[in-house]
């Protein structure tokens, strides 16, 4: 099934690119949450963390290591969040996984 994010990696839809190699896209959230809220997804289409493969182990290792490098380019040296939500209580609307990172402000604990 095709999600607006596949639409943005196609360049169907236009975002507010930050990052991009072979594998990876980042791009700003269009309703941030936090001063700085990037979104961090796979071209490959991953519906959500459920779908993951074992196969998929290495790109999720690199996306993580990138979301850390987006992180240095925003200045966010007082720390950021790093978050994937999962399905319909975990709040996920885009069936593409996707991290989003989250920074700039301080972060409440536990979210709502
Ligand atoms: P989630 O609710 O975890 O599935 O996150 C989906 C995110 O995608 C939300 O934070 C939305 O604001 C964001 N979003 C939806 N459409 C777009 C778009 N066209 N460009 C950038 N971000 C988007």
């Amino acid at each position: 099934m095709s999600t607006i994010f596949d639409k943005i990696i196609a360049g169907e839809i236009p975002c507010k690119k930050v990052y991009e190699d072979n594998d990876i896209l980042a791009f700003h959230d269009i309703a941030p949450k936090a001063p700085v809220h990037i979104l961090i997804i796979p071209k490959k289409s991953i519906p959500g963390v459920p779908s993951l493969q074992q196969e998929d182990d290495a790109l999720m290792g690199r996306m993580i290591r990138i979301a850390n490098q987006i992180a240095d380019t925003f200045s966010l040296e007082n720390g950021y969040r790093l978050v994937i939500n999962s399905g319909t209580d975990g709040g996920q609307s885009v069936d593409h996984l996707h991290f989003h990172l989250l920074g700039g402000r301080s972060l409440t604990w536990p979210p709502g």
